[in-house]
């Protein structure tokens, strides 16, 4: 083993900064990657070395490299075809808002299990009573002893039915005004105060649920960030799940066990995820539709693919725009609900755009259906893309208030202490 790995394996927070970080990974790799690794061990070693997530403090996990230095070590593992870190809700919101929000303690307990993939995540935020209007949560965390008791219900939470943890956002002070009488805690799914039931959505998947939590159990050092200060730590995950545009993982193209492992790994996550391209609106089949159905020959129709396709295209680049933001380490910015809003737009215009080419066709399932009923789906799926992680109206207020400088929306109830706020529920 060179010098320069022995160091680096050992943790060497220097090196991985130096100008040939790639050498550096490469060399790492050639001493360290085996294709049939368990999947788990493998990550183990990526959790040691921080290569798996280089952009990371070099004491949390990674190298405190930059986000250029990030990709050069990227183009090292995809050269040997070497599996990176797991993807899922824990990647792209937990470790995010641990990061930032989290005690050195929690970080160091959580994370390892969100780089190997042990341990799935979801997000218990949205209630029956709150979605928008989120700080006016009722599910209720009363503290005993080392523990705090939790009890309310929760709706909507995406792939809960395969989470070993969640992010719980309870209310922990009721004379408090509501955004300050807030906790944020990981909570362990698997306990018997937590019950999920599965919701059938109008496309026929199940990809969410409601989560009944009765005398649910928290140890006190679940806590993340202060006591009351739980909307500034939801806040963090809100930004980071807005300029998301949730897209599954790529698949890796190796082969050996480590790979075969990721793969599935990867396609039990993405059955939650399976119809999120269809919610999206599919602008990608607009042209293909337009020319095999002959509506193509229709210029009110050629003009409203074209309509879409710019606008998918300048989407595309105002996600860019904040997917380079965030790998810079810049926080999430307004540009994650301006991506936000436009995806919501191409979901509506594709909308639009399938039925005026497909017709009355369009509402078929079934094999005889157009694309085997994908076209359907389409159509009943769309809704979701102006809902999903905060409306349409709330991005519109976030960019008004937060990039454009406007007056706030006035609220009525922002410093009366939430006991006396009417709610639904009281
Ligand atoms: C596919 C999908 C996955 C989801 N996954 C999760 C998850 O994993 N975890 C989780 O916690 N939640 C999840 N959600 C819930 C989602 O965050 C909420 O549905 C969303 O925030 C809207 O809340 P609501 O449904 O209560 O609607 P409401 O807040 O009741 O809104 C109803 C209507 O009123 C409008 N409105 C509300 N307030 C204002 C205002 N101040 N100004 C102008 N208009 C307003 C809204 O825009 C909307 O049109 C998911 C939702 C979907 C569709």
């Amino acid at each position: 083993m060179s010098e320069q790995v022995a160091a680096t394996r050992a943790g060497d927070p220097e090196l991985g900064r130096g100008a040939d970080v790639g050498a550096e990974a490469r060399a790492w790799l050639a001493e360290n990657w085996d294709p049939d690794a368990e999947l788990h061990d493998w990550r183990d070693r990526l959790v040691e070395s921080g290569w798996g997530c280089p952009t990371w403090p070099a004491d949390r996990f990674g190298r405190g490299l930059s986000a250029e230095q990030a990709r050069e070590v990227q183009r090292a593992f995809d050269e040997v075809g070497a599996v990176g870190v797991a993807k899922g809700t824990g990647t792209a919101l937990a470790a995010p808002t641990l990061l930032a929000m989290g005690s050195e303690e929690i970080q160091r307990r959580f994370l390892p299990d969100i780089i190997t993939g042990r341990a799935a995540w979801c997000q218990l935020f949205s209630e029956p009573g709150t979605g928008s209007d989120l700080a006016g949560l009722t599910t209720r965390a009363d503290r005993d002893g080392d523990e705090w008791v939790v009890n309310g219900q929760k709706l909507w939470t995406t792939g809960a039915h395969k989470a070993d943890l969640a992010m719980l956002v309870a209310r922990t002070d009721w004379d408090a005004p509501k955004h300050r009488g807030l906790t944020y805690f990981v909570i362990a799914m698997d306990q018997p105060g937590i019950e999920v039931r599965g919701l059938r959505q109008m496309n026929g998947y199940s990809s969410f649920n409601e989560v009944f939590l009765t005398d649910a159990r928290v140890p006190a050092d679940n806590v993340v960030g202060e006591i009351g200060e739980g909307w500034r730590v939801a806040l963090t995950t809100l930004a980071h799940e807005r300029g998301l545009g949730r897209r599954p993982p790529p698949p890796n193209r190796s082969s050996g066990r480590t790979a075969d492992q990721a793969a599935a790994e990867a396609e039990a996550y993405n059955q939650t995820y399976v119809w999120y391209p269809q919610r999206a609106g599919r602008p990608d089949l607009a042209v293909p539709r337009a020319v095999e159905t002959g509506a193509a020959a229709d210029a009110r129709i050629r003009q409203q693919v074209a309509d879409l396709h710019a606008l998918n295209r300048v989407s595309q680049l105002t996600v860019k725009r904040a997917e380079a933001a965030r790998r810079s380490g810049r926080a999430p910015g307004p540009e994650g609900s301006v991506a936000k809003l436009a995806g919501s737009e191409i979901a509506r215009r594709s909308n639009r755009v399938h039925t005026a080419i497909t017709g009355a066709a369009g509402m078929l399932t079934g094999p005889d259906s157009p694309h085997d009923g994908l076209i359907a789906e389409i159509l009943v799926s769309t809704p979701a893309a102006s809902i999903a992680g905060g409306t349409d109206q709330i991005q519109r207020n976030i960019v008004g208030e937060r990039a454009l400088g406007l007056p706030r929306e006035p609220s009525v109830d922002k410093d009366l202490p939430f006991r006396e706020v009417r709610t639904n529920r009281s």
